[in-house]
């Protein structure tokens, strides 16, 4: 079924690709295994799933362990400064980095364990009152000043959209994330790069993708509906 599953969104991955004129390779499809089994990821994992985000530090650490080290993981959620320690080794991406002081943590336990790590700064686009990130016009701000920690680098962007039942209606959304790393990239930051663009969930990847997505976070879609009252 997972495998199934994954073939299934990694097909229609390669269609929006197509569709919008990009390459295959320019997408990267994160499979969101967050709340499901490590028998899963093995299932996704044959169908040639690499990449995987969680949103959760202490799951993601129990499934770094049990699984291949040639897993590649993402941490897509929201990020406490107490945890940073647990993750920076682990991860190849953090996501979710919306506050100075976070990265300021991320950049200090990332000179402990000698090592850089990438992350995203998230962004909340549609100003919805319940989710993490900063707003559109804070965005380069904080670029600026994460740029000059060390051990950190800022790839580009993410955001969280709506949950909306046409897709169509958050395309504006994909499109301002757009707009604001292109107008971010213009600057040339020093140590910031802004060509990694995080957007787009199981409802609405595809939107996503034709509005220049460079990564998809798919869970439902592959692993099936989650279930937290478990
Ligand atoms: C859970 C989650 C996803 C995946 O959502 P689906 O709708 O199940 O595809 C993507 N991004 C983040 C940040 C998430 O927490």
């Amino acid at each position: 079924m997972v495998a199934e599953n994954y073939r299934d969104v990694d097909r229609k991955v390669g269609e929006a690709c197509a569709r919008s004129g990009r390459k295959r390779e320019e997408v990267t499809l994160i499979a969101v295994s967050k709340t499901k089994p490590v028998e899963m990821i093995r299932e996704a994992m044959d169908a040639g799933a690499e990449v995987f985000g969680e949103n959760k530090v202490q799951e993601l650490c129990d499934k770094y362990d049990q699984l291949p080290k040639t897993l590649h993981w993402h941490l897509i959620g929201h990020l406490q400064r107490n945890k940073v320690k647990y993750i920076v080794d682990k991860v190849d991406l953090i996501h979710s980095v919306d506050s100075l002081r976070l990265a300021e943590e991320i950049s200090k336990e990332a000179e402990k364990k000698q090592v850089d790590v990438n992350i995203l700064i998230e962004v909340n686009v549609a100003q919805e009152e319940s989710k993490f990130g900063v707003s559109v016009e804070e965005t380069e701000n904080l670029v600026r000043e994460i740029a000059k920690l060390p051990h950190i680098h800022v790839l580009g962007l993410m955001t969280i959209a709506p949950y909306v039942t046409d897709p169509e209606e958050n395309r504006p959304v994909f499109r301002t994330l757009k707009k604001l790393a292109v107008d971010i990239k213009m600057k040339n930051i020093d140590n910031v790069r802004m060509d990694v663009l995080s957007m787009g969930m199981t409802g609405d990847y595809q939107v996503a993708i034709e509005e220049g997505a460079t990564m998809v976070r798919v869970g439902t879609g592959i692993f099936g509906e989650r279930n937290y009252s478990v």
